[in-house]
């Protein structure tokens, strides 16, 4: 009796720490990107970024903490295309607006029952203006009765309670963020903000690494609903902190100047979900290769002891898939390194020269707190992105 106990405290321990806060890339991943991505820029901006490697480096993985700390922050992190639609996802609208109205509908709660308000065409563009522009980003936006009622009839008086039911934002919103925090971007170069440059920067960088991720664009993202779990961490954590270094090429050429940005975004989207079979397949059959007890192993990670996937079967596993997981990690350099440059064109080229020699120091304050809610280990959202 006292045996088995032992072995269920075992178990619960492996459970927690298979559990622990991982973000997409891990730490490693995301912040080698948004290094390496300062290297494929241009001289005309290169100076800036280079005097802030350190603060891109480390923010690298800012937004993963504030999954902890923000209640809308996990959305942006993936999008689960196949809930809305097969490649190439003709179905799902590339502009953010049509997409809400789309796939969200309004609804109308009384004593007994939630029903859907029918919302014609010819008010969708006040009531998008008006009422839910400012709150786009929510899974819920409650509706102010009297507001919607001078735009459009709702059958007033019968509902105790209005709200625009945003079901967009349950699945996922990565592309459309990253046009919206693109424009911040140029916007920040507009103003030579140089905080602004450099916060949305590292930001950016590590929304763009996420769509890269095959497992970011699907319902299966951890591989629940195959008998898979634990790909997720297994494919974009665990396999490049054991081959990045050794093997990895990171020097990937020059950042471009993408003219059509909403079309650059959505293609990395498309080409990270045409991977994501082989993704699952690959992993599948390596488990069927390797007995059990040769899957997991205990294994020194930062100077603690984890229980992960062992070696030689990782190996089999990223083998089998070709260079896959290092192509996917040089795209999103080049791809970071290609919206910073291409923010700073869109903004009309200004000159850096006077914030040029600007090291931004980070907020300790702000630090801190992140890293206390991170630490706090409640997170928002689901756990594997
Ligand atoms: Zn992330």
């Amino acid at each position: 009796m006292v045996f088995r106990n032992v072995i269920l405290l075992i178990s619960i321990s492996i459970v927690a720490v298979a559990h622990s806060y991982a973000p997409a890339w891990g730490f490693y991943g995301h912040r080698k990107i948004n290094r390496m991505a300062v290297f494929t820029l241009p001289e005309t901006i290169l100076p800036l970024y280079k005097k802030n490697i350190e603060y891109l480096t480390e923010h690298a993985v800012d937004p993963d903490k504030r999954r902890y700390a923000t209640k809308n922050e996990f959305a942006r992190h993936y999008i689960d295309i196949d809930h809305w639609d097969t490649l190439p996802f003709n179905n799902v609208p590339r502009l953010y607006k049509d997409a809400i109205l789309k796939f969200g509908s309004l609804k109308g709660v009384t004593d007994n029952d939630t029903t859907t308000i029918e919302f014609s065409e010819e008010y969708q563009d006040n009531v998008y203006q008006n009422l839910l522009y400012e709150y786009r980003f929510d899974p819920v936006i409650p509706i102010d009765q009297k507001s919607i009622g001078n735009l459009m009839d709702i059958g007033g008086g019968s509902y105790s309670e209005v709200y625009f039911d945003n079901d967009i934002v349950n699945y996922g919103i990565s592309p459309y963020f990253l046009e919206y925090f693109y424009g911040r971007l140029i916007y920040a170069f507009k103003k030579k903000d140089v905080d602004q440059i450099l916060k949305v920067s590292a930001d950016i960088g590590h929304y763009i690494s996420d769509a890269h991720v095959p497992l970011h664009t699907t319902l299966n993202y951890n591989g629940q609903l195959t008998g898979q779990i634990g790909i997720h961490a297994f494919w974009e954590s665990r396999l490049p902190e054991l081959y990045a270094d050794e093997s990895y090429e990171f020097i990937v050429g020059r950042a471009e100047y993408i003219e059509d940005m909403r079309t650059y975004i959505w293609d990395i989207i498309a080409t990270s979900h045409a991977l994501l079979p082989e993704v699952l397949a690959k992993e599948l059959l390596i488990k069927q290769e390797f007995p059990e007890d040769k899957q997991f192993c205990f294994d020194d990670r930062l100077g603690k002891t984890i229980w992960t996937q062992c070696p030689e079967y990782s190996k089999a596993y990223h083998d089998s898939m070709g260079d896959m997981v290092e192509s996917r990690m040089q795209a999103s350099i080049l791809a970071v390194g290609s919206f910073w440059y291409s923010a700073w064109v869109e903004a009309g080229q200004p000159d850096l020269e006077v914030i040029e020699n600007v090291v931004l120091e980070t907020d300790q304050e702000a630090k801190e707190k992140l890293d206390a809610a991170t630490n706090d280990g409640k997170i928002y959202g689901r756990e594997h992105e």
